[in-house]
């Protein structure tokens, strides 16, 4: 079997942090409430629930990975204690993506290259797609034409929204906006 090189391991990191978060992330089945301050809530009630939400984050298996993720994404301020993720409040993430902003500046800069080109292939993808008759075999050879319709339909759906989420995300870290 070929050898993944460093440069392509490198593009798929993020993927594969994604990827293991999805499947064991401890919070989902607790739900995101419980990671989140609310507005107004007193200190002392966010007190209890942050550390109840640490405790969960201590016994997550995916928290190498999330806690990854999270300073790639740039969670977390120095002066709002309003979150945790991957066990960490949202001023002690900000001190560490302080401590290695060289190394993250460079994963970012890769993680964004990586999602450019995922973006362009799946625009090219729904192009490909949208311009396919539903009859052409791809989705079997029913005679009713209305499930192969609906197959199609599904799937430009996908594509859609695989392109909306990574399009608002680079807007959003752009700091567009989500009207942009
Ligand atoms: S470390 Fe915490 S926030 Fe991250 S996936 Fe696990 S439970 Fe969720």
């Amino acid at each position: 079997m070929p050898r993944m090189t460093s440069t392509q391991a490198r593009h798929t990191r993020r993927a594969v942090l994604q990827a293991a978060v999805d499947a064991s992330a401890e919070c989902a089945s607790v739900g995101p409430d419980l990671f989140f301050r609310e507005d107004g809530e007193p200190y002392i009630e966010w007190q209890a629930r942050r550390a109840e939400a640490v405790r969960v984050c201590v016994g997550c298996p995916a928290r190498a990975a999330c806690t990854e993720l999270a300073l790639r994404d740039g969670d977390g301020r120095p002066d709002r204690d309003d979150m945790v993720r991957a066990g960490l409040t949202g001023p002690e993430l900000a001190a560490l993506r302080d401590r290695q902003a060289v190394r993250l500046a460079a994963a970012t800069a890769v993680d964004r290259d990586t999602e450019g080109q995922e973006l362009d292939r799946l625009v090219a993808e729904l192009r490909s797609e949208a311009i396919t008759s539903p009859d052409s075999g791809r989705y079997g050879k029913v005679r009713n034409t209305a499930p192969r319709t609906a197959a199609q339909n599904a799937v430009l759906r996908t594509l859609a929204a695989r392109i909306s989420t990574i399009r608002t995300g680079r807007r959003a870290r752009a700091g567009w906006g989500v009207a942009a």
